[in-house]
């Protein structure tokens, strides 16, 4: 018998109906094998060895068979200790249309044309400011609005989009394809011309629309209305030469600004598919227990587009996870939590110019994408990121969300922030993701770390 179980008994007597009975109490330890064997003769016992090739021992292998030769006794299968993890899956609430919170309202004051295209426009917000990016304006990045859309005048009530945006600066998002801006001159109630923008300038006291048109221009539109892609100004002047129309100073384009996120992947319960089949090689059963407060209701968290350092590390996992305070030797919890997205770039778990640093991938160029994290020690819960993993995950295994909802779980039962490396030639590199392989299993690392502890990670 393996070392760590107890029985109640070494000897025990029969009987009236001539049976003898022992308790055997097994360890904790997952993976922890047994085989009990019991004989009538006395000093037989000591005679069994688990190790191999032992002149004048009988040999008791890793197997079911009940008698073994040269001992005479009987042998129990082989017993094996399996745990009971209790995983409590939750989720972020979805992003609703009416709330600003992952797309961006601005006011387009200008209209540059260059090379005959009106390729960027100027915004009045700081569009640098939202996320601190690396964007157009200060280098290394095209911006949070890579690959992006705008739509006019707003999200709800939509007259034009402009898709694929090559990125944006502190103050203009850029579109080097050219904006296809439309625009129309109302004039009692018909339209009397139509077409697209080619420039707004803002001369100060004034701003000039310079329009692409087949139509004639008549000062008789003065006092009419033209109306911009859903912005409309009343038309002060139509302007000789090239055609173009004077509006007010004030006068500005209503836009809506969204990334390349996709807003329809909350809410949705973390995916456990290679996760229990991962804890099944370290002996460890999941059980899938309900969320503390159902998915798809009001009540969820709210969304929010970056999840912050200081909230994974602080309340978000202790506001959610119900089960957290269970978390004891003899009963194991878990928390897995699909949020949105990591720290936005400057809000990033290292700091610049770290290596290592993670970020969400807005900007695309921000290579490192945090998909994941956990609180190994004794706060415990793992979130993983569900946008971070569409956008920046790679696709394959490990990185895809039943990988990284498994690497995190790694991190949590195994109580551990260990990323396995090995060192070749002078370079250190992780071992697949430091925690799985390339086939979604645990490396024995943490396969060891699993079967140790006492508990996971948490109180
Ligand atoms: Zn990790």
């Amino acid at each position: 018998m393996a070392a760590g179980g107890e029985l109640s008994a070494a000897v025990a007597s029969t009987d009236s109906n001539g049976v003898a009975r022992v308790v055997l109490r097994m360890c904790a330890q997952p993976g922890n094998n047994y085989r009990v064997a019991a004989s009538c003769c006395a000093g037989e016992l000591g005679r069994l060895t688990v190790t191999n090739g032992v002149p004048g021992l009988v040999y008791v292998p890793a197997g079911n068979e009940g008698t073994l030769e040269g001992f005479q006794g009987r042998l129990s299968e082989m017993l094996t200790v399996w745990r009971r993890l209790h995983v409590e899956l939750d989720s972020m609430n979805d992003v609703s249309m009416l709330k600003t919170a992952n797309y961006f309202v601005a006011t387009i004051a200008e209209i540059i044309e260059q090379e005959g295209r009106p390729v960027r426009v100027r915004v009045t917000q700081n569009l640098g400011g939202l996320d601190t990016s690396p964007n157009l304006s200060v280098g290394g990045g095209n911006g949070r609005f890579q690959n992006g859309h705008i739509a006019f005048p707003n999200l709800v009530y939509l007259v034009h989009a402009e898709t694929d945006l090559d990125g944006n600066g502190t103050n203009f998002l850029h579109k080097a394809a050219g904006f296809n801006l439309p625009f129309t001159i109302i004039t009692n109630g018909v339209v009397a011309a139509s077409g697209t923008v080619r420039r707004l300038n803002d001369l100060g006291n004034s701003k000039v629309l310079r329009l692409q048109t087949n139509d004639p221009l008549s000062t008789n539109f003065e006092g009419h209305q033209i109306d911009v892609a859903g912005s409309v100004a009343t038309i002060e002047k139509v302007l000789p030469g090239p055609k173009r129309v004077r509006v007010p100073a004030s006068y500005v384009i209503t836009c809506a600004v969204h990334d390349d996120d996709s807003d329809l992947l909350l809410p949705k319960l973390p995916n456990m598919e290679l996760a229990s089949t991962a804890l099944a090689q370290a002996y460890v059963a999941v059980r899938l227990d309900t969320p503390a407060v159902a998915v798809h209701s009001a009540t969820n968290s709210e969304f929010v587009a970056n999840v912050s350092r200081s909230t994974v590390l602080g309340s978000l996992v202790s506001a959610r996870w119900g089960s957290r305070t269970l978390n004891a030797n003899d009963f194991w919890v878990a928390f897995v939590y699909s949020a949105f997205q990591g720290p936005t770039y400057t809000n990033s778990f290292l700091t610049p110019p770290d290596w290592l640093r993670f970020s969400d991938r807005d900007p695309n160029s921000e290579g490192r994408v945090l998909l994941g994290v956990t609180r190994a020690g004794h706060v415990g819960g793992s979130l993983v990121f569900a946008e971070s993993i569409r956008d920046g995950g790679g696709g394959a295994l490990p990185y895809t969300e039943a990988g990284v909802v498994t690497h995190e779980l790694g991190h949590a039962v195994g109580r551990s922030d260990l990323h396995v490396t090995t060192v070749t030639g002078g370079t250190t590199n992780l071992v697949g993701d430091g925690v799985i392989n390339s086939s979604g299993y645990y490396l024995p690392e943490y396969l060891d770390a699993i079967r140790s502890v006492l508990r996971p990670a948490g109180p």
